[in-house]
């Protein structure tokens, strides 16, 4: 606490140098967002959509600091870019482009030219997994970009094991920024993996910043298993607290910033907020100055437990900008907001803008390769859409099974009507999923669309199956019947061909009934099952208007 009033008082000595109290971090309090996203409570993280009003006032209200204030430090942070390296239209950007490395590093630099105070650039992770520019070089092509947008730190997310440890280890290597986290540990020795650097002090102008990494404690669920098997990811405050004691006490940090892959949401205001985040911020005895939220991809500037919370959406469209001011009085804060990035009003940063070519003309021969002709633009609108029925019957063909169950969180894109590419396919399908075939009982097929049609987090297509359901008090859903392509009912004892992804096979998004069942992966990753079955497919595609889950009719 001393060295933090140490630093604000020597940078302010002019304004007022007297009277600067203590430092005390539960004073800070965040002036409001000037994003007006934040005023759309229920984000749909899967679709990653937002009512699109209010997106005029960024440009007026950017860089305009009350008067008299004294920003200190300044930190742009972005959080769950999932590989989105280019710009791109939204669904509320009326046709506009958004985000893209070049135009956030070139914000990033004029948000930093307009302070002149010192700044960071930080990531909350869920960084490289998400398009065929990324995936296709397993997330190289994110961290050289990262690299070149002098980023000081980013948090490992749960998507940073989708290519396995080994993988994650060789990224960090090539990485000149610290991929951080503190909370994950060998099941075996209790010790942290070699990887998983849980802190590290940064230099800002003359201030000493302590950044730490969290992973969310849902990492085990959200990843193949075997990716992270013999790892363990803990909850809980102590960890954190232990490591701001450490960083503030013994090694004399001026701020402590809390990078926590963990999300949430809030009210309009900031009001109301729930989420893993806000459970951890409460938890918290030793408070950082700020937590750096993602994972949810949803707009959060709030104050919990007296520590501001910045999460700015997903996919490079916006960017967190947090000044600790001291004001003309004396009093400080941390003032939060949250920005678009459009990409035509940003210079874009040309070193970024060449290393992100790079890749792109490196994938394009492939990304740009024709596929299939679209009758109609296919969209995610509600629980069951035809984009997921088509996926659906695309992994029951290429398994040759009698029933395919896809869950919707593994579906990541919409696609337009008229031609579609392998990259446009490869976006809705990005995470290389295997296609696999398992041998179950009625029973457990049951269980398992009992699983998909009861649990908001486990909403999954199928195909070879029709479902009808009833639904009771407190969103209750029972199934009423199961009945096959052929009209026959499931039977209990019969023996059915399952297609799933691997990653719902192996026990994830909640599917333990499947893990352990006799299965065959069959070798076919799941895009290239799409595009097979989207080539054969007659042309234009028309995808029948069909609902394969329905009400039950009442008796
Ligand atoms: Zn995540």
């Amino acid at each position: 606490m001393a060295s933090l009033f140490a630093a604000f008082a020597g940078l302010v000595l002019s304004l007022s140098p007297a009277s600067l109290p203590p430092v005390d971090t539960t004073f800070m309090v965040p002036v409001a967002t000037t994003d007006v996203h934040s005023r759309t409570p229920a984000w749909d993280c899967e679709r990653d959509l937002e009512v699109p009003s209010g997106l005029v006032r960024n440009r007026e209200i950017a860089g305009a600091a009350p008067e008299g204030d004294s920003i200190v430090l300044r930190l742009l942070t972005t959080n769950d870019l999932h590989g989105a390296l280019l710009p791109r239209t939204q669904s509320w950007s009326n046709g506009r482009e958004v985000g893209g490395a070049a135009a956030i590093a070139g914000m990033m630099t004029r948000l930093a030219r307009e302070c002149g105070c010192p700044t960071l650039r930080l990531d909350d992770g869920d960084a490289m997994q998400g398009t065929p520019l990324s995936n296709l070089t397993f997330g190289r092509a994110t961290v050289e970009a990262f690299n070149a947008m002098g980023y000081a730190a980013a948090a490992v997310g749960n998507h940073e094991l989708d290519w396995t440890v080994d993988t994650l280890a060789a990224r960090i290597r090539e990485a000149r920024f610290a991929w951080l986290t503190a909370n994950v540990r060998t099941v075996a020795t209790g010790a942290r993996p070699a990887w998983a650097q849980p802190w590290r002090m940064v230099r800002a102008g003359g201030l000493k910043v302590a950044l730490i990494g969290y992973a969310s404690i849902l990492t085990p669920s959200l990843v193949r298993p075997d990716n992270v098997a013999g790892l363990r990811f803990d909850g809980g405050a102590a960890i954190v607290d232990s490591l701001v004691d450490v960083a503030r006490r013994d090694s004399a940090a001026d701020f402590v910033i809390l990078l926590a892959h963990e999300g949430g949401f809030c009210e309009p205001g900031g009001q109301g907020c729930r989420g893993q985040v806000f459970d951890l911020a409460n938890a918290l005895t030793r408070k950082p100055d700020l937590i750096v939220s993602g994972h949810t991809h949803s707009l959060v500037n709030a104050v919990v437990n007296g520590i501001p919370i910045v999460q700015a959406r997903s996919s490079g469209t916006a960017l967190g900008i947090v000044d600790f001011v001291v004001q003309l009085g004396g009093g400080r804060a941390a003032r939060i907001r949250v920005e678009t990035v459009w990409a035509d009003r940003e210079q874009p940063d040309t070193a970024v803008a060449r290393v992100v070519d790079g890749f792109r003309r490196a994938v394009e021969p492939l990304t740009s390769r024709p596929v299939a002709t679209l009758a109609e633009a296919l969209s995610r609108g509600g629980e069951q859409h035809a984009l997921g029925n088509l996926i659906a019957d695309a992994y029951r063909a290429a398994a040759r099974s009698d029933v395919a169950l896809v869950n919707n969180g593994g579906i990541r894109a919409d696609l337009p009507a008229g031609a579609v590419s392998w990259g446009d396919l490869f976006q809705v399908l990005p995470f290389q999923n295997y296609v696999t075939r398992l041998t179950v009982t009625g029973a457990v097929l049951r269980q398992a669309i009992a699983h998909a049609v009861g649990a908001a987090d486990a909403r999954a297509h199928v195909s070879g199956v029709r479902v009808s359901v009833s639904r009771g008090a407190a969103d209750s859903v029972r199934i009423v019947t199961v009945t096959l392509a052929d009209g026959a009912p499931l039977r209990e004892d019969a023996r059915y061909t399952l297609a799933v992804p691997d990653f719902l096979a192996s026990g994830g998004s909640g599917y333990s009934m499947l893990r352990g069942q006799p299965a065959v992966n069959t070798g076919i990753v799941d895009i290239d099952a799409f595009v097979t079955y989207l080539r054969r497919a007659r042309q234009p595609v028309r995808v029948a208007a069909e609902s394969r889950v329905v009400n039950a009719v009442a008796p």
